[in-house]
């Protein structure tokens, strides 16, 4: 008897998706068990997440780190966690401080991102920043063997993505925050990525060729998939509270800062005279003057079309 139960538990072993249950205090203060399988790692609250989604068929991970040293210390929880290779990486967005980590996983795995994040990737100046981070702890061992790597396939609109037990759907996100922004959607586990669309209590990065009504989209789009867990670029994994805020800020944005111009008022006199006190203790206020210019286009162009 004793022998078939050793044999049993042998057998059970060589399977090479067989992986001991582990608690995440097991991986470290930085990273949050969100399901089985499925966790999310930043080493701190307004880092990029990075996350690891173990399938039978090996790893899929969402974004590689703000910086080098937090690539590496994922691959160490990665081998905790599974035997199994990171199969796919999928980028939310271009910017380093969610792709610097790329070569730590890759080769062997493919990096997959919207169409335009090759393009973005090669004009940053990602040697740069490396080196100005070059003296952080463990900074110069973690870039050892460091090149920059680009999508391997690069996809339009949407792609569905099948690895083991798990379906994985990539949506672009257009004008939200980069060149090349990407939802994923688990179905099957109600959990959704909400890339850089959104933040968590944290002003958005608005660049002038974004658009807010284009943000409001992708949010009301986001929103429909009907989440259960939503995880944003950076900040803690939360619910579509995160959406809630996001729609009530750009709301209230958008409302004062198209009352201002209605009134005649210039785009200087508004940076001046806007109030957002609801949103007094979010992150990041120097972003401010950027998204009063996007909330002042957009109400300058209602007006033209009226
Ligand atoms: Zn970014």
């Amino acid at each position: 008897m004793r022998d078939r139960i050793v044999a049993t538990l042998l057998a059970v072993s060589a399977l090479p998706a067989f992986v001991a249950p582990l608690a995440a205090q097991d991986l470290g203060a930085s990273v949050r068990k969100i399901r089985d399988g499925i966790y999310v790692y930043a080493a701190k609250p307004i880092d990029s997440n990075v996350s690891i989604i173990v399938t039978t068929e090996g790893v899929v991970l969402i974004d590689t780190g703000q910086t080098p040293v937090d690539a590496r210390a994922v691959s160490d929880i990665v081998k905790k966690l599974t035997p199994l290779p990171v199969r796919f990486v999928i980028h939310t967005e271009p910017h380093d401080d969610h792709t610097v980590g790329d070569y730590v996983f890759s080769p062997p795995a493919v990096v997959i991102a919207h169409a335009g994040a090759a393009e973005s990737m090669r004009k940053a100046n990602t040697a740069q920043r490396n080196e100005q981070m070059a003296d952080y702890p463990g900074m110069r061992d973690a870039l050892k063997g460091y090149r920059k790597v680009l999508p391997h396939v690069e996809y339009k609109d949407r792609m569905t993505l099948n690895v083991g037990e798990r379906t994985l759907e990539l949506v672009y996100l257009r004008n939200v925050h980069s060149e090349a922004d990407t939802a994923i959607w688990l179905p099957k586990e109600r959990i959704l990525w909400a890339a850089a669309a959104v933040g968590v209590k944290r002003y958005p990065n608005l660049r002038p060729f974004l658009t807010i009504p284009d943000i409001q989209a992708a949010v009301k789009m986001m929103r429909g998939l009907n989440p259960e867990v939503v995880i944003a670029g950076h900040g803690a994994p939360g619910t579509t509270r995160i959406f809630d805020e996001m729609e009530r800020y750009y709301g209230l944005l958008t409302e004062r800062v198209g009352k201002l111009a209605g009134e005649g008022k210039s785009l200087d006199q508004v940076k001046a005279e806007l109030r957002m006190p609801e949103f007094d203790d979010w992150e990041g206020k120097d972003r401010i003057p950027s998204n009063v210019e996007l909330a002042y286009k957009a109400a300058k162009g209602q007006n033209l079309s009226q």
